[in-house]
């Protein structure tokens, strides 16, 4: 897809989904950058209701990084069991926790590189910290649901999350980096479902190549559409 049909593509989903503050693009319940970076790492493999489910309890415990450093494993296991991989998810936290500590003064760092040496912490997270903590745009926040909207709607031909966030960076302009995730999340969670996408209700439909090319299956089975 050309630059110009991505921008209507964006353009469509703004319409659709309505234009947001900054403060408002968002799916985890956070207060301030330290827990908007362990929600995120928290948030693999799992859904945001569920991260959101196990914060309060995280956060009365270890408000700070000073406490999660010093934090018992089992104790922090035993808190955040829900999200799953919980055994890593505790180890790298209390690890972030200590890294924030030693080298940070306690505070989350503000630059891409720096986020990018915390344990678990890929360029999604880092860009979602960055984003949101410190409304930094840096790049585009690759989640599964960017993904599949991305692949689906023929932005992109990698599988390498990394990969995808650098086609999606070549397509649209810089101030619209920090709303593709939300925007592609609110399409992945409302319509462009993983195991059964509403194309017949989908926006843009008309720009995207696995509709066109009829590989779309919605309630009434098939669809047979020929590219115009
Ligand atoms: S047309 Fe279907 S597959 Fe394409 S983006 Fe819309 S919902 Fe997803």
């Amino acid at each position: 897809m050309h630059q110009s049909e991505a921008c209507t593509v964006y353009r469509i989903f703004r319409e659709h989904y309505g234009v947001t503050h900054p403060s408002e693009r968002h799916f985890l319940d956070f207060k301030n950058p330290f827990e908007i970076l362990v929600m995120t790492i928290l948030s693999a493999q799992t859904t945001d209701r569920t991260v959101n489910a196990v914060k309060d309890a995280l956060f009365h415990r270890y408000p700070d990084a000073v406490s999660l450093a010093r934090a018992d494993p089992g104790d922090v296991e035993r808190i955040i069991r829900s999200t799953g991989f919980f055994r890593v998810k505790a180890r790298n936290i209390i690890a972030v926790a200590g890294i924030l500590v030693s080298r940070h003064g306690g505070d989350v760092p503000a630059s891409m590189e720096e986020l990018l040496e915390l344990p678990g912490v890929g360029r999604k997270t880092a860009n979602i910290v960055l984003h949101h903590a410190y409304h930094i745009t840096g790049g585009i926040a690759v989640d599964t649901h960017v993904k599949r909207v991305s692949t689906r709607l023929g932005l992109t031909e990698k599988t390498d999350p990394d990969q995808i966030e650098q086609d999606l960076i070549a397509l649209f302009p810089k101030k619209a980096w920090g709303e593709i995730n939300y925007l592609f999340i609110r399409h992945g969670r409302g319509i462009c479902d993983a195991k059964k996408p509403r194309c017949t209700e989908c926006p843009v439909s008309g720009h995207c190549r696995y509709y066109l090319s009829g590989q779309s299956e919605d309630e009434g089975g098939v669809h047979k559409v020929t590219a115009p």
